[in-house]
């Protein structure tokens, strides 16, 4: 029998850990010991481990229908395209399943209408530091150091400027732009949110020069922010939107989003054939009518500032730097200490926190996380920073 371990592709390196079990904020692994999760598989499980509202509704659809074809229409899929234009200015979604593949029909999308509506124009302007996925197209679109020399030929068509600085936008563009693409947080570059400014600068450039504004909101969508979509805070309407991770609760759903004005896909331009099934378009109706349930985001709020609130006060305490981000996700400079060895160390005492930098830790915990939680993972998080090898 083959050892299953090895079986698998090291596409990342896996803690000698196999987890069995989840519940809100706690995950539990084989050998019985619990973890306080506040990375939530990168923000992908919005109401946490197995919300019983996500179980009941993966049960149900499993039992009744799970995919009769992306060719057909099914329930799930029509009432969770209602819910997300209803609560937002788009008219339009397609399913996808992945955050990439979203970014990728948003590519296409914005490729298309230059061609049909721009004289072919097909260059989309992207960040520096932005994360778009790990596609060919996408990862060009991205801003990660190192990723332009990965997997050549690179797929052309992106042109990268600085995030944050609307006159390098302003330069970049000629008659060959047809788009603009960004993280209004970008969230694996550290968490770096987009100036108010900044983000009403791109829009008067896209009306002044005929461009589509592209929001890639994988992951500042669906609630994390404090709002359904962070471009509701900016009051920002993006042309495209892309949705991901946390729209279904832990099961590979994502979305495309524009408005009929700017929808242009013929049949046979774009699909898939997992594209809206009914099982995870199911969870994703559980995930949204939560969300929009009284009283649930102010409850996200609250949180979010109490964990802000916590966070700024350990700072205080410990001489760290800045906290920043919106909601529930939020980054904690750790200057002068090594942030992958206090989540290393962290993880240890059976706290999961995610470091994308080395100076930042990022925490995008379960929308329902309790104050109690928060106080436990401080807790915790102290602990691991009294550690001397966390210093760099
Ligand atoms: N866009 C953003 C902003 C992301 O953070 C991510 C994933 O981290 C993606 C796109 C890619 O999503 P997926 O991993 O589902 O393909």
């Amino acid at each position: 029998m083959n050892n299953p371990y090895t079986a698998l592709m090291p596409i990342t390196q896996r803690p000698d850990k196999l987890f069995v079990e989840g519940r809100g904020s706690w995950l539990l692994d084989s050998s019985g010991n619990r973890y306080l999760d506040f990375v939530q598989g990168w923000a992908v499980n919005a109401l946490g481990h197995c919300h019983p509202a996500v179980v009941e509704a993966l049960q149900q659809q499993a039992a009744r229908l799970i995919n009769p074809s992306p060719a057909f229409y099914n329930q799930p899929m029509l009432e969770l395209a209602e819910r997300l234009t209803t609560h937002s200015h788009f008219d339009e979604v397609f399913f996808t399943n992945s955050g990439a593949e979203a970014n990728e029909g948003a590519i296409k999308l914005a490729r298309k209408w230059g061609a049909l509506h721009k004289q072919g124009a097909s260059r989309i302007i992207t960040f520096e530091h932005g994360f778009h996925g790990r596609t060919l197209a996408t990862m060009a679109a991205s801003g990660k150091p190192g990723w332009d020399a990965l997997f050549a030929p690179r797929t052309p068509g992106f042109t990268k400027v600085p995030y944050n600085d609307a006159d390098a936008v302003a330069a970049a563009i000629d008659t060959e732009t047809v788009a603009i693409l960004l993280e209004p947080i970008q969230g694996e570059a550290g968490v770096i949110p987009a100036e108010t400014g900044f983000v009403r600068a791109l829009q008067a450039l896209c009306t002044k020069h005929d461009l589509l504004l592209i929001f890639d909101e994988v992951q500042t969508g669906m609630g994390r922010t404090g709002s359904l979509f962070a471009c509701q805070q900016l009051a920002v309407e993006p042309d495209i939107m892309t949705l991901g991770k946390g729209i279904g609760g832990g099961v590979p759903l994502a979305a495309l989003l524009t408005t009929h004005d700017i929808s242009c896909f013929a049949p046979g331009d774009q699909g898939g054939t997992f594209n809206g099934n009914p099982l995870c378009c199911a969870a994703g109706l559980a995930v949204i009518d939560t969300l929009l349930a009284p009283g649930f985001m102010e409850q996200v709020r609250d949180t979010a500032n109490y964990l802000e609130h916590r966070l700024k006060q350990l700072s205080g305490e410990q001489g760290l730097g800045e906290v920043r981000g919106q909601g529930l996700l939020l980054a904690l400079d750790t200057t002068p200490l090594n942030a992958p060895v206090i989540a290393a160390r962290a993880f240890e005492k059976g706290l999961m926190l995610n470091a994308p930098r080395p100076h930042t830790l990022r925490f995008m915990p379960a929308l329902t996380v309790t104050t109690a939680e928060i106080d436990e993972m401080i807790t915790l998080l102290k602990q691991t920073i009294s550690t001397p090898e966390t210093t760099a």
